[in-house]
């Protein structure tokens, strides 16, 4: 995998349909593995810590569009506000109203997703389905007007389970159709990672977030 990231990108395009969204998840990789997947084209990149996104967006090219996939901290909202292209996992409405106050310093209307908690096991991090449509519905909400929620996120369980992913992810599915009924702003349903996106796409994903199947293995564990 070391030298093929060009070619490992290639497959994975190749196999999705035109209309999802590749998000190469760099987190941990160097630069030089980045700009081998940006010479090769590609300029959708997810990192999971704010500091680490911040350094390689001032280091790489200007063009590149940086997700923040990881789990938020409101004090480091400021550190990307004026780049950010989409963050995937806002999971509080403090969070929200962070992003909104510092894009507004800059200007600026920041894409956001609400996560989802869609696995199983226990994870901390999340939104009910019900908080998510309490938040869409709430006039605090619509008061905002330097974010744009254009969609959800979610992980699912860590497991082969097929059957298990596929519930998870037809779950935040058809959460994320009745919701759009009412918000036309949601078009992007972030959901799959290496393991199980071509499982995730199946079930209704528009936006994948794919780390280890393009760069290779971390080195250690975020
Ligand atoms: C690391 C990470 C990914 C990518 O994981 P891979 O299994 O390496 O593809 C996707 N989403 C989030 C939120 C991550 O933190």
């Amino acid at each position: 995998m070391i030298a093929g990231i060009k070619e490992n990108l290639e497959i994975i395009k190749a196999s999705i349909p035109e209309n999802v969204t590749l998000v190469a998840v760099s987190k941990t990789k160097p630069n030089k593995d980045i700009l081998e997947a940006y010479h090769a084209g590609h300029r959708v990149f997810g990192e999971n810590k704010i500091q680490e996104m911040v350094a390689k967006h001032e280091e790489l090219p200007k063009d590149i569009q940086w997700h923040m996939i990881g789990h938020l901290q409101s004090n480091k909202v400021k550190y990307m506000a004026h780049f950010v292209d989409l963050i995937h996992g806002v999971d509080s409405f403090k969070t929200l109203k962070e992003i909104n106050k510092q894009a507004k310093k800059h200007n600026r209307v920041i894409n956001c997703l609400l996560q989802a908690k869609i696995a199983k096991e226990y994870t901390k991090f999340g939104l009910s389905f019900d908080e998510i449509s309490t938040i869409l519905a709430s006039e605090e909400f619509s008061s905002l007007k330097n974010i744009k929620v254009i969609g959800l996120m979610g992980m699912a369980t860590f497991t082969d389970n097929q059957e298990q992913l596929k519930d998870e992810f037809s779950s935040l599915k058809i959460f994320f159709d009745q919701q759009q009924q009412n918000h036309s702003t949601l078009t992007t349903l972030s959901m799959g990672m290496s393991g199980d996106y071509e499982l995730a796409i199946e079930n209704g994903s528009s936006m994948v977030r794919v780390g280890s199947a393009i760069f290779g293995a971390r080195n250690y564990i975020v």
